[in-house]
């Protein structure tokens, strides 16, 4: 349920309705635009009787949300959401891109990609210690070394860190190491460590789960945001379709499907929905004329030794190319690159 107030309604009388909807149990998330304050109801409202509000007459008006989520909704929350990821904002008129390896190999490795993805002018580095592969034979990453040469990696260049928690008991690490925790699409549903992900502050990129709908996407952000932590990216990556010859297939419609449903930004992962580097190029730009807030973009010095993810990755020339050539295209779409 959301309260609209009247335009220029009296502080005291939005405090008087604030304390009748809390003695009933609800949780108040308060949206203050440039001439209107919402209250986002949240709780179970279906019993509860609006005429109870009737008589305050600072009210505008009372609308019932038909989402199961109420803190990502834009109804509750109509401007878009900026997050700040160390100083970089995300959601705002600049289209941030996060790039670097798959997997962080070797000190020299990251801290090289780094220095070549900054100079091409991207704003976030990436780099899994924890991997999460589908065989158990394949490459597990360097786990807290790879944490190390990350740092290393951002001491060198400046560049906010985004790396992938697997598990809640790294949450303490993670939290004082990593400027961006991102949750991987296998662990979208993990909602033990969606809970625990709520207690920080520490913004969080969700990527959406392999065959998750766009709710269940939503709700997943609801589960983080529910505990307080209201700094959530979401990041498209793919989905499973009965199509091959991609590795996954890129939903371009979820994007503006999110704008209208969510004020979360979203990011979008070309790399990971194609499976091949050369088309990441035409779905990076594709992804930001729909209206991608951001994208995050594998890039490798060695594409053909890499030891994840290698046939995605774009060398650091071609990362260069590419974000020269998406910058006509934002301006285009009224963003900035
Ligand atoms: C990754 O970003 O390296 C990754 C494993 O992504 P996803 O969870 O989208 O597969
Ligand atoms: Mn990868």
């Amino acid at each position: 349920m959301i309260i609209v107030f009247k335009p220029g309604a009296a502080q005291e009388a939005k405090l008087k309705v604030r304390a009748k909807l809390e003695n009933q149990g609800f949780q108040i998330h308060e949206s203050n635009g440039l001439n209107v304050t919402l209250y986002g109801i949240v709780g179970d409202t279906s019993a509860f009787d609006m005429r109870t509000l009737i008589s305050d007459d600072c009210i505008e008006k009372i609308m019932r949300v038909q989402e199961p989520f109420k803190r990502a909704n834009r109804a509750f929350h109509p401007e878009d959401s900026v997050i700040d990821v160390a100083g970089v904002p995300i959601g705002g008129r600049k289209i941030q891109v996060i790039a670097g390896p798959c997997s962080v190999e070797s000190v020299e490795q990251v801290t090289s990609v780094a220095q070549s993805v900054k100079l091409g002018g991207a704003s976030l580095l990436r780099g899994g210690a924890f991997k999460p592969r589908t065989s158990p034979y394949s490459f597990q990453g360097l786990k807290e070394l790879g944490l190390d040469y990350l740092k290393a990696a951002r001491e060198e260049t400046g560049l906010p860190i985004v790396t992938e928690i697997m598990s809640a008991d790294k949450i303490e690490r993670f939290v004082e190491d990593v400027d961006l925790i991102q949750v991987g699409a296998r662990n979208m549903q993990n909602f033990e460590l969606l809970k625990e992900l709520g207690k920080t502050r520490t913004p969080i990129l969700l990527k959406r789960g392999l065959s998750a709908t766009i709710e269940e996407w939503i709700m997943s952000a609801e589960y983080i945001m529910a505990g307080g932590n209201e700094n959530v990216i979401l990041c498209e990556r793919g989905i499973r379709t009965f199509e091959t010859y991609t590795r996954n297939t890129l939903d371009l419609s979820a994007i503006p499907a999110v704008k209208k449903l969510s004020h979360l930004p979203v990011v979008v992962d070309p790399s990971h929905a194609a499976g091949l580097w050369w088309m990441v190029e035409p779905l990076a730009k594709a992804a930001v004329a729909v209206g991608a807030d951001g994208l995050l973009i594998e890039v490798h010095n060695d594409p053909e030794h890499a030891l994840c993810d290698g046939a995605q990755s774009l060398k650091p020339e071609r990362f260069a190319r590419l974000m020269g050539e998406l910058k006509g295209i934002a301006q285009i779409v009224g963003r900035e690159l």
